[in-house]
């Protein structure tokens, strides 16, 4: 046996001993998925191999690896899209879902309830539909509710620019939430449905926390720790906690570090660090990105390399609180709302 072979199969037992179950509450494989079906103008247009397509961050070999249980995918439109043509978008998002990741693959289960989510059997892999911006839906209340019928289980009301619900992150007017985006936190409400706030104007996440029962920070990291839009400021951070909400921590490097576009994994567990020391130990959890992002935490590049964040995890927390970053934070969370 060559060395290497060796070495390989001392890293996996170790693995095996210390590894984790992880929730992951972000990642773009749909938006993927779309575009590489779309590429109409090329002529080359492909259908990504949901299994083991190496451009996706979060295949289902990588998912395995990662020992991913649930994974969510977020139905993503692009703000300059004519509005006309984003339902469309939508649908078909949701039909590469349907089609590419649960169809093809029986190992993967659609979790269309919390309840389902608890009841995973061992080797099943969950995953969820999420909607990223309202752009999808408009001011369609019925198209809303159809969106909840397919499963969608949270809904950020925006991206980063505004809508009709609300003004997004990197909108300079900073709006709140309009009557059409208060409403459709009432019948977020209504079923049991996550208002995720990542990318929400300030004045937003303020109308949220007053009127969400279940709000959420799908992806975003501290800001006291990195100065970006994106990230959640101390008092937003604690508003969450208090509200019983998560907040899951983003892969993104210019998340991570200010200005720049490279991070390590040390570098993400600062502000894991910043987020206890407000009182977020059970209250935390993981939203990569992957497939969303085109920079990496360096040994944290797709859902395979998931073990190597918890096993530096593991050098600073005890295994009960690394447990509770990967996924029990999120099942305890859940029991509630199942
Ligand atoms: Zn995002």
């Amino acid at each position: 046996m060559p060395p290497m072979e060796v070495s390989f199969n001392c890293v996996m037992q170790r693995r095996d001993e210390t590894g984790m179950k992880i929730i992951d509450t972000h990642c773009d494989a749909l938006l993927k998925l779309q575009m590489e079906k779309r590429r109409v103008w090329d002529e080359t247009p492909q259908l990504l191999d949901f299994r083991h397509a190496e451009t996706l961050d979060t295949n289902l070999e990588r998912l395995k690896r990662g020992q991913v249980m649930t994974q969510f995918f977020a139905v993503f439109i692009e703000p300059d899209l004519p509005s006309d043509e984003k339902w469309q978008h939508a649908l078909e998002q949701i039909d590469l879902f349907y089609t590419e990741i649960i169809g093809k693959h029986p190992e993967m289960k659609h979790i269309r309830s919390w309840r389902e989510l608890q009841e995973l059997k061992e080797g099943e892999i969950g995953a969820v539909l999420t909607l990223e911006g309202a752009d999808a839906f408009g001011n369609d209340l019925v198209k809303l509710r159809h969106l909840y019928r397919l499963g969608v289980l949270s809904i950020g009301l925006t991206w980063n620019n505004a809508n009709l619900c609300a003004d997004g992150a990197g909108e300079p007017r900073g709006g709140g939430l309009t009557l059409l985006g208060k409403e459709v936190v009432a019948l977020n409400n209504e079923h049991r449905v996550w208002t995720d706030v990542s990318h929400l104007s300030i004045a937003g996440f303020w109308d949220v926390m007053e009127l969400a029962d279940y709000p959420f920070a799908s992806h975003s990291n501290a800001r006291a720790i990195c100065d970006h839009p994106r990230n959640l400021n101390d008092d937003q951070i604690k508003a969450m906690f208090q509200k019983q909400g998560l907040i899951q921590v983003v892969f993104c490097p210019s998340f991570i570090n200010a200005g720049k576009d490279t991070a390590s994994i040390a570098d993400l567990i600062r502000h894991i660090d910043h987020l206890c020391a407000l009182g977020g130990e059970k209250q935390i959890g993981f939203g990569s990105d992957f497939d969303g992002i085109s920079d990496y935490i360096t040994d944290l590049e797709d859902a395979g390399q998931y073990q190597n964040l918890i096993e530096s995890l593991l050098q600073h927390y005890s295994e009960e609180q690394v447990r509770g970053f990967a996924y029990e934070n999120f099942l305890h969370r859940i029991k509630a709302l199942a």
